[in-house]
C-alpha cells in the first residue's frame, strides 16, 4: 500500500497538540549554531537558544560527539543502578561549586520541587513539623509543577487548579524590609532567582542578595538560589552567585545544563543531604546516562575562563549597539542584563506593541524573547560569533523601524 505523505504544517498543531501554547507560524527543521532553519529553508538568528538552553548553538559538534559515543552504549538503567556519567557529572558540579551533594531530574521545575520538597523535609526533621514557610518573590518564576508554580511569584500561572500548597508567602523582590518583616521561627526557606528570567531580567542588588544569605543565617533558613536560567555561564560566570559573593544551601540548575538535552539538577549542601532519607524522593530518568554524558560535555566547555569571558565582552557588544539604535528610534528606557542574559525595557508608551515586535522580528529572520509586561529578554548562545551579533541587531532595528516606524521621529 503507498503511503500518504502527511503535510506537517503549523495548522496540524491545533488539530493534534492540547492547546497550552501558540507556536510560531513557521516550524523550524534544522539548527546550526546560533541559527535555525525552517521547512523552507530561510533562516533566523536565534537570539533565544530555545529559552536560555542551548547555551552552545544548536548542534555543537562535540555535544553531537558525545551524545553519538553514549548512545552507542548505554541510555537507561533507571535508578536501581548508578552509571558512569553522572558519577562524572556529579562530580564536577560540586568541584565547581559548593560542599554538596546532587540529585538529578529532567527539568528546572523538578529540580526547584525537590529542592522545596528537600528544605521542607530538612526543617521539619532538624526543627519542627511547624517550620514549614517558604519565602519567595512577585514576578518570580520556578516552573510549572502545582508546588514550584505556587511557590513562584505570579498567580495567573498558579490561579485555577484549586487549593494551593500552604505556607507560601510572596513579598517584593529586591526588598530586603519585607523579607525581614515575614521571616521568623516557622520560616523554613528563601527561594530566590539572582535575576528574574522571565519576571523582566530583573536583577538582584548585592545588598539584596547579601542581605538574604545574612537573614538565612539568623534565622536558621535555607537559602535556594534558582539557577535554572542564570546558571552554567549565561552571566559570564559558572553559576551568578558568584557574583555576589555568597553561596547557597541548594542550588537548581537545568536548561542550559543540557545544551538542549533534557536534563535539571539540584545540588543541597552536605549538611542537608545528610539529613534526607533513603526513597523520600526520585524520578525515574534521573542521572539518564544519555543526558549526563551530554551535559558533562557542556560543563567543558562553558567552565572555561576564555568562554566565559567572552560572555562579558559580548554583553558590551549588545549594549554598545543598542544604545546606538535607542539614540535613532528612542523607543527603550533601560537596557539591562548581566552577560548574556540581556533587557530591553520599553517605554511605557511602546509597551503595547511588544508582541507585534517579536513577531515582526520572526517575519525578518530573528527570534527574541519577551519578559516580564515591558521587557525583551535576549539569551542567545553564549558562543555566538559577532558576525551573528552584528546581523541579529541589524534585523532587530530593521523591525522596529517597520513596527514604530510611522509613530517615531527621525
Ligand atoms: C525556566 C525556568 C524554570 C522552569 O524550568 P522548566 O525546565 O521549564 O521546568 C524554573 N526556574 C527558572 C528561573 C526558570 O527560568
Amino acid at each position: 500500500m503507498k503511503e500518504k505523505k502527511k503535510i506537517l504544517n503549523r495548522q496540524m498543531f491545533d488539530d493534534v497538540m492540547i492547546p497550552f501554547y501558540n507556536p510560531a507560524d513557521f516550524i523550524p527543521v534544522l539548527g546550526q549554531g546560533s541559527r535555525l532553519f525552517d521547512q523552507l529553508n530561510k533562516d533566523y538568528i536565534d537570539f533565544s537558544s530555545g529559552i536560555a538552553v542551548t547555551a552552545l548553538g544548536h548542534c555543537h559538534a562535540k555535544l553531537i560527539k558525545a551524545l553519538k559515543e553514549q548512545s552507542n552504549k548505554l541510555w537507561h538503567t533507571s535508578n536501581l543502578f548508578v552509571n558512569e556519567p553522572s558519577l562524572n557529572l556529579a562530580r564536577k558540579l560540586i568541584d565547581y561549586s559548593f560542599e554538596s551533594r546532587v540529585f538529578f531530574s529532567n527539568s528546572g521545575a523538578e529540580a526547584n520541587e525537590s529542592a522545596l520538597k528537600i528544605a521542607r523535609y530538612y526543617s521539619n526533621k532538624k526543627f519542627n513539623v511547624y517550620k514549614n514557610k517558604i519565602i519567595s518573590f512577585y514576578n518570580s518564576f520556578h516552573g510549572r509543577t502545582f508546588f514550584t508554580v505556587s511557590v513562584g511569584g505570579q498567580y495567573q500561572y498558579s490561579d485555577g487548579f484549586g487549593t494551593k500548597p500552604p505556607d507560601i508567602i510572596h513579598v517584593p523582590y529586591n526588598n530586603l524590609q519585607s523579607v525581614k518583616s515575614v521571616i521568623d521561627d516557622h520560616t523554613c526557606a528563601i527561594i530566590v532567582e539572582p535575576i528574574q528570567g522571565e519576571g523582566g531580567v530583573e536583577l538582584a542588588t548585592i545588598d539584596f542578595m547579601v542581605g538574604l544569605r545574612d537573614l538565612c543565617n539568623k534565622h536558621h533558613v535555607l537559602l535556594i538560589i534558582d539557577e535554572v536560567q542564570t546558571g552554567i555561564g549565561r552571566t559570564g560566570k559558572l553559576f551568578a552567585y558568584e557574583h555576589y559573593g555568597i553561596k547557597p544551601d541548594i542550588l537548581t540548575l537545568a536548561k542550559a545544563l543540557g545544551g538542549g538535552f533534557p536534563i535539571g539538577a539540584t545540588l543541597a549542601s552536605t549538611k542537608i543531604a545528610k539529613i534526607v532519607q533513603l526513597g523520600i524522593h526520585g524520578t525515574t530518568y534521573g542521572g539518564n546516562p544519555l543526558a549526563c554524558s551530554v551535559s558533562n560535555a557542556v560543563l567543558d566547555l562553558i567552565n572555561h575562563p576564555k568562554l566565559l569571558l567572552g560572555v562579558q565582552r559580548k554583553f558590551q557588544i549588545f549594549k554598545k549597539e543598542l544604545v546606538k539604535i535607542n539614540k535613532k528610534l528612542n523607543l527603550f528606557s533601560e537596557i539591562r542584563g548581566k552577560g548574556l542574559l540581556i533587557g530591553i525595557v520599553f517605554r511605557q508608551e511602546y509597551i503595547i506593541n511588544i508582541p507585534i515586535v517579536i513577531k515582526t522580528a520572526l517575519k525578518e529572520g530573528l527570534i527574541i524573547l519577551k519578559a516580564g509586561t515591558n521587557v525583551i529578554r535576549l539569551a542567545p548562545p553564549l558562543n555566538i560569533k559577532n558576525i551573528d551579533i552584528n546581523e541579529g541587531l541589524l534585523r532587530f532595528y530593521r523591525t522596529l523601524r517597520i513596527v514604530y516606524g510611522r509613530s517615531v521621529k527621525f
